[in-house]
Order: structure tokens, then C-alpha cells, then sequence
């Protein structure tokens, strides 16, 4: 008899943790069954990716989908709609909700709930204050949890431990790697009064500057060498921190962002005004440059989208009065896959920062690689694809991209979630299947 599979995918490239090979992957059960299948092996589903490279399903560790809060901004069913839309598989998502994700009952609603209405894997963070830090090492051990989030530099929503006494007792209080914004509050607040309502919008990467991030990035690797807590440096924007960073290896694991590697400051703010404007700023060529130097030589574990949606009319406010923050949780597969194909990294590369990168850093279970045993999550690529991003494809409910009209090389055609194929060629099938991703904890 020959091998029969729930799932065959044939004729694809496949994207393997040990190169990039031409062959056939079989599904069972929700997982990675075999690589290399017979010829003679059936099964209850075929998909034909001749043409198509097979990555390992990708993630974005890093998006706000708002819920609870404005259902009519973005949502947990309308944001993972647009992750599988987008190429994605499993995002994590960020605790500053309305209200926020901080105790034990509100982890518990979001757990349920996430596993009612998601279309995608999902991790959950949950929020460190100045008043929960007691329960921060329970917490962090929840189901689905990829870890804390501490915002040290204020941001959207009401979570903030900015001093160093309250970031050293978070510190001591588990032992999971924490995830931290870091820009420095006090200087932030100090450099306040330089600028007004209705200054040009290119003066948020002047308030919020290299120093306030550097500066921020210097006081939390300090702890995190004192207390031996290992730490992942979010969204990192500047050329200095990335510097800084290497000689933290043994504590500190770092992301960029999508929009930090592909906008750049002052077009951003002149060509998109609110609609450019997120937290930490998106920063002149130089730390571009810097960002993409330490995409190629290592230094960067992750790439995020940042996924941080607010209503079009908030958006249009004069600065500072415009909230921060850019969506992109279902573009920011399409935009790397530009991005390889100009060159500016490998596929392999892309796979990492995307896959394999946060599965590592925050320990998820399953996930991250194709190989056997392995979540049947996968990512179906057609790299020669041309498409114009465009706002009419965007479903989260603000309905905007700061990418819109940017011309893609590559495009995601089909998303597969442990082996129940979700997207397929712009199409989302079936109903929403995620669960929540295990982590070791
Ligand atoms: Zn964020």
C-alpha cells in the first residue's frame, strides 16, 4: 500500500533549515509527516507548487490588534484575516489593549477568545506594570504566552515601567525572555516642551531621537546584566544601539522593523505626514543602512511588521497630536519578498528573521522550520509575482497602508496553517482554525 497523506504538497521548492531544496512534503494530523514523499504516496488533498518556493509558515512576532478595543479599527478576527491574506501563519500579539492584557482573568478571556476567532496561530503578551510585577513570573508561564512586554518609553496605551528601580524588580520576577520598547521616558518628557502642535511632522524623529533610544537601550542592558534576565530589544532603529547590541549576545536577542528597513526619513513624513509617523521614528538613510548591515551580518534575530493600526481621521491630525503607529500585518510579507528579490537579502535570510528567528527567541514549540514532527504551517511563495500593494486588498477595518502603491516582486498565494489551507490565491477558505502556539516555558 502506498503512503497516503491528509495534505501532499508536490513540484515546490522547499525552504529547509539545511538549504534550499526541490521536493515533496506530506502532512499528517496537523504535522510534518515525511519529506521526500514517493511518487506512488496519495492523499485526501494535493497542491501542485510547481513554481512556487515552500517556506516554512511565516510569523510576525510583533502586531497590536487592538481587541479589546475599537472593533472598528482592527480586531483579533479582522487582523489574523489579514495575516493569512498576507502570507502569515502565527502572529504574537501586544498586551496594550483597552483595556490591557495584565492579570490572570483578562489573560484568560483573550485565551479563549483568541481560540474562538483567529485564522492564525497566535501568541499572546502579556503587559508588565509597576503594580503587577508579583504576578509577572505566572503569568508569563500561561498558555500561549510568548512573554512579557514592558514598555519603558510611553507609547499607545496606558502600560509603562520607565525607572530603573520598577525594571529591575520586573527583572527579578520570572525567568522568561522579556520583550521591551525602549526609548528613555524621562528624556522624552524633558524634550516635550521644543516642540508644538501643528510642527512639521519629521519633528517626531527629532523629539523621539537617536539619544532617546540609545539612551534607553544603554539603561536595560545594564539590568539585564545585572540580573542575568534575558532580554529581546524591540523594533531597534538606530546604527548605535544595533553596535551596542553585538557585545550583548549572551543577553540580548534584537528586532527591526519592515518599515524601519524600507521608509525613510524625511520622505516619509513629507510624502505620508501622520500616516508616517510610528514609535520609535522611522529615521534617516544612515540608520537604514545600518539596519539592513546588521540584517546581513547577524546582529538581527527578528523582523516585525509593528502591526499598530489607528482610525484614518486620528491619523490625519497635526503632529503630535496623531496617534503613533503604521499598519502592516499584511503586508510585511510581500515587502520582504520585494526586498529579496532587489537583492537586499537572501530568501533563506528571510526565512530566518521570520521563522525560524522568533521561534528561537521566544521558545515556541513546533514552529519554525520545515522538518518532520513540525506544525504543517507553510508559507507558499511565488517569487516572480508583480502586484501594486493597494488599500482596497487591506481588510483590517482602519483601511489604510503607509505602502500603498508600492510596486512588490514577489507575493504570497497560499497559507497554510497545521495542514488546513486558510489562503489561497487572495482567497481566505474555510473558518478560523488558530490556536493559541504552545512556548517552553
Ligand atoms: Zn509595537
Amino acid at each position: 500500500m502506498p503512503a497516503h497523506f491528509d495534505l501532499l504538497i508536490r513540484n515546490g521548492t522547499c525552504v529547509l533549515p539545511w538549504g534550499t531544496e526541490p521536493t515533496s512534503v506530506g502532512v499528517r494530523h496537523g504535522r510534518i509527516a515525511a519529506l521526500g514523499v514517493p511518487a506512488e504516496a496519495t492523499a485526501d488533498q494535493t497542491i501542485d507548487a510547481k513554481g512556487l518556493f515552500v517556506l516554512p509558515g511565516l510569523i510576525d512576532p510583533h502586531v497590536h490588534l487592538r481587541d479589546p478595543g475599537d472593533k472598528a479599527v482592527e480586531s483579533i478576527p479582522t487582523g489574523t484575516h489579514a495575516a493569512v491574506l498576507g502570507g502569515l501563519a502565527a502572529v504574537f500579539d501586544m498586551p496594550n489593549t483597552a483595556p490591557s492584557i495584565t492579570d490572570a482573568e483578562r489573560l484568560s478571556w483573550k485565551q479563549d477568545y483568541a481560540e474562538r476567532e483567529s485564522w492564525c496561530d497566535i501568541g499572546l503578551y502579556v503587559g508588565g506594570t509597576k503594580t503587577n510585577i508579583p504576578e509577572l513570573a505566572k503569568l508569563e508561564l500561561g498558555r500561549g504566552v510568548c512573554g512579557v512586554k514592558i514598555f519603558a518609553g510611553s507609547s499607545t496605551g496606558d502600560l509603562m515601567v520607565e525607572d530603573d528601580e520598577h525594571l529591575e524588580r520586573v527583572m527579578r520576577s520570572g525567568r522568561r525572555r522579556i520583550a521591551y520598547h525602549s526609548e528613555d521616558e524621562y528624556r522624552l518628557q524633558d524634550r516635550k516642551h521644543l516642540f508644538k502642535s501643528g510642527d512639521p511632522y519629521r519633528c517626531h524623529m527629532e523629539w523621539r531621537d537617536v539619544e532617546t533610544a540609545f539612551l534607553g537601550t544603554r539603561r536595560l542592558m545594564a539590568l539585564a546584566r545585572a540580573t542575568g534576565r534575558p532580554a529581546h530589544i524591540l523594533h531597534v532603529s538606530t546604527a548605535e544601539e544595533l553596535d551596542y547590541l553585538k557585545d550583548f549576545r549572551d543577553i540580548a536577542t534584537c528586532e527591526v522593523l519592515v518599515n524601519h528597513l524600507t521608509q525613510v526619513a524625511p520622505d516619509c513624513y513629507d510624502r505620508l505626514q501622520g500616516f508616517g509617523v510610528m514609535n520609535p521614528p522611522i529615521r534617516g538613510p544612515e540608520h537604514q543602512a545600518a539596519s539592513w548591515r546588521a540584517i546581513n551580518d547577524g546582529t538581527v534575530d527578528t523582523v516585525g511588521s509593528d502591526h499598530a493600526p489607528h482610525a484614518r481621521g486620528k491619523k490625519q491630525l497635526p503632529w503630535p497630536d496623531c496617534p503613533a503607529g503604521l499598519t502592516g500585518v499584511q503586508t510585511i510579507v510581500p515587502v520582504m519578498l520585494d526586498h529579496v528579490n532587489a537583492g537586499r537579502l537572501s530568501l533563506t535570510r528571510m526565512v530566518d528573521l521570520l521563522c525560524a528567528g522568533p521561534a528561537r527567541v521566544y521558545g515556541a514549540v513546533g514552529k519554525g522550520r520545515l522538518a518532520a514532527g513540525y506544525d504543517a504551517d507553510f508559507t507558499l511563495v511565488d517569487l516572480q509575482r508583480r502586484r501594486r500593494i493597494e488599500e482596497s486588498w487591506i481588510v483590517s477595518p482602519c483601511g489604510w497602508t503607509p505602502f500603498a502603491g508600492m510596486d512588490i516582486t514577489g507575493w504570497p498565494v497560499a497559507t497554510i496553517v497545521r495542514g488546513n489551507v486558510v489562503m489561497r490565491e487572495d482567497e481566505v477558505l474555510g473558518t478560523p482554525v488558530g490556536k493559541l502556539v504552545r512556548f517552553i516555558g
